[in-house]
């Protein structure tokens, strides 16, 4: 067995190789770029080595960086992880060539399953199932156009060099083939270097279904069952679980060996996935499961299969790398349960899952019996613009696809990231949604279903009273008459946003701000001293600053006529952008801010006076 590893990767997928190398005995070598100087990876590894900017181009994804790393710390072996340099056979070969131990397959298997149109044709030819469609040298596009037509429309225009989610085009009929065409290419040739594109028939009902194979250098290849991914945002996994709903054990042992078949077409060496699309609008059936893609690498979806099997494929992993055969024979292999994966990222489904950037001041992960979080961050550490913004997986395994499913959902609802947003209640909703709960998810879900599971939900009324009653004293209890009705209004600021809640008696510790969390979100409560509130009956027109800041934008000037709701000011405090609006018709009567001024909290920023009514 191997006695020191490198893992050329960061965030969790490193930070899971490390759990595992420990386990074993292993030392491990952390590689980090300027970014990622503070990151968990870097402070689990037994030693970290520096290897250049925060861009990947210029430090994860450059291989000699990462072999001077190895020479220098006397790594062994070099783990890849997922994404970055793991499928790049040239630099698998590199690794092998410098002496050390490539955890992975020979760089002749990453080739062969590299381009997706000659790991088709290499499959077909092997007896796995393909999906029908083009997959020839001839790219003209009149010539594409003509085999569209015969595979018959609707059809999907892939790069043959595309990952990702990336590079693929849905047409729906002959008029839009040929632009479809031409910004696939464009696309293609952009983020793979390669515009050649295959052409395939779109599969209707589509489900993504895989088999994760593993095989060893002794000839060995077993599978580990199937993995339904089918619920996808853009092409993307969104919730992975294992096994797949409505597989029975005929179809799933046909499926499973096409793909040990498709696995030792390649005389495949370690953690591999055979990617199919099944068409299920009649339910799964071995006849209508197509090969689509091989990953030569361990998935980001690994941890569901690893919940059922009980098997730790990193260990498997790195035994290989070091010559020994597979632990287990095929027969020793089965399923226990039902396990779920969520991919819980900083991102916000209301701004079109723009990623969410900044410090996660706020980092908390609900827990289950059976829950599984594999992250690579931790409370107080950046989400930085540079890599993936993935904030850990959220995994969950059950006695059946009920428990998980609701352990899963569980495990989401109690998560709480600020101020970084996430999209932990989109993926609530979705593993609440009807059809997911049945089990009938296409790919196409989210699609049609989406925009509602994007809603940002609010915390509910009685959360906000208890936070809101923690908060009193602070806020001082004009009004509070003894023995009346503990019950009275307060206003209060939620992300920025001015509410009114029904408050009843304050706890003795006061606070200038609480965290409401619920509903796997957070919202930041701070109480709002609204001039004038209690006593006067109109609500005075001070605009004050929540919370200390600095003004970025300022819309209005003195003097302006505004409306109830008109955009007054932009104010950036604690990382966020708060838009302070007029409450009412009026005047603005005072302006004390200007763009780039700090500001205190409670400033007296501007003053609305009320438009004199009309006489009826
Ligand atoms: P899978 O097919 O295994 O589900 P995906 O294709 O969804 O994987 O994700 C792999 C992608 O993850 C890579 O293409 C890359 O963009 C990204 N990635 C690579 N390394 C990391 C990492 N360490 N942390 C997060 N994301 C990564
Ligand atoms: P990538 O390399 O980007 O992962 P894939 O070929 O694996 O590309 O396809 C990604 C996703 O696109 C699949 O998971 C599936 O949802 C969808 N897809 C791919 N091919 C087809 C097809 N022929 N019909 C319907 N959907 C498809
Ligand atoms: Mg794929």
């Amino acid at each position: 067995m191997i006695k020191s590893l490198l893992i050329a990767n960061r965030g969790e997928i490193a930070c899971r190789v490390i759990r595992t190398a420990r386990k074993l005995g292993i030392r491990t070598i952390a590689v980090y770029s300027d970014a990622d100087a503070q990151a968990l990876h870097v402070r689990e590894a037994d030693e970290a080595v520096h290897i250049g900017p925060s861009a990947a181009r210029e430090s994860y994804l450059v291989g000699e960086r990462i072999l001077a790393a190895a020479a220098q710390t006397g790594a062994e072996a070099i783990h890849p992880g997922y994404g970055f340099l793991s499928e790049n056979s040239a630099f698998a070969q590199s690794v092998i060539d410098a002496g050390l131990v490539w955890v992975g397959p020979n760089p002749a298997s990453i080739d062969a399953m590299g381009l997706k149109d000659a790991a088709k044709k290499l499959m077909a030819q092997a007896g796995v199932p393909v999906t029908p469609g083009y997959m020839g040298e001839n790219q003209d596009p009149d010539h594409l156009a003509a085999e569209a037509a015969k595979i018959g429309y609707p059809v999907l225009i892939k790069a043959v060099a595309g990952g990702g989610g990336k590079g693929m085009r849905l047409v729906e009929n002959p008029d839009a083939f040929t632009d479809a065409l031409a910004s696939c290419q464009r696309e293609a040739a952009a983020s793979f270097g390669n515009d050649h594109v295959l052409i395939e028939k779109y599969i209707l009902s589509p489900r993504h279904i895989e088999v994760q194979v593993f095989g060893d250098k002794h000839g060995n290849v077993v599978h580990l069952f199937e993995r339904d991914c089918s619920l996808q945002r853009r092409h993307q996994k969104v919730i992975e679980e294992a096994p797949a709903p409505g597989m029975d054990a005929a179809t799933r042992a046909e499926l499973c060996a096409s793909a040990v078949r498709a696995a030792k077409a390649v005389d495949y060496v370690g953690a591999g996935t055979i990617e199919f699309i099944a068409d299920g609008s009649e339910g799964l059936r071995a006849d209508r499961i197509w090969f689509m893609e091989m990953n030569t690498r361990l998935q980001v979806e690994h941890p569901v299969t690893e919940e059922i099997t009980g098997v730790d494929l990193v260990e498997w992993q790195l035994r290989v790398a070091s010559g020994e055969p597979i632990p287990v024979s095929q027969d020793d292999l089965g399923i226990d349960g039902w396990a779920m994966e969520a991919r819980l990222y900083a991102e916000d489904p209301a701004k079109g899952f723009l990623p969410s950037i900044g410090k996660l001041e706020l980092l908390q992960f609900g827990e289950s019996e059976g829950g599984r979080i594999d992250t690579g961050v931790y409370e107080g550490a950046e989400v930085s613009p540079f890599y993936d913004p993935m904030i850990a997986k959220v995994i969950a395994w059950g006695q059946d696809r009920e428990e998980a499913r609701e352990r899963l959902s569980d495990m989401l609802s109690d998560s709480a990231v600020w101020p970084v947003k996430t999209n932990a209640s989109f993926l609530v909703k979705a593993l609440e949604h009807p059809d997911f709960v049945a089990g009938t998810v296409d790919t196409g879900l989210i699609g049609r279903d989406g925009e509602a599971m994007a809603q940002v939900p609010q915390p509910s009324t009685e959360m906000l009273e208890a936070a809101a009653a923690a908060l009193v004293p602070a806020y001082g209890t004009p009004g509070l008459r003894l023995n009346a009705a503990p019950v009275r209004k307060a206003w209060f600021l939620l992300d920025g946003q001015e509410i009114e809640i029904a408050i009843g008696e304050g706890s003795d510790d006061p606070a200038e701000s609480v965290l409401v969390t619920e509903q796997g979100q957070a919202w930041q409560l701070t109480p709002w001293r609204r001039e004038g509130v209690h006593g006067a009956a109109a609500g005075s027109g001070a605009i004050l600053a929540p919370m200390p800041g600095k003004v970025i934008a300022v819309e209005v000037e003195a003097g302006q006529t505004v409306i109830a709701g008109q955009k007054l000011l932009t104010l950036e405090a604690m990382k966020m952008e708060h838009t302070l609006t007029a409450p009412f018709d009026g005047v603005v009567a005072e302006l004390n801010a200007a763009a780039g001024q700090q500001v205190q909290v409670e400033a007296l920023l501007a003053r609305i006076e009320e438009a004199a009514k009309e006489p009826a």
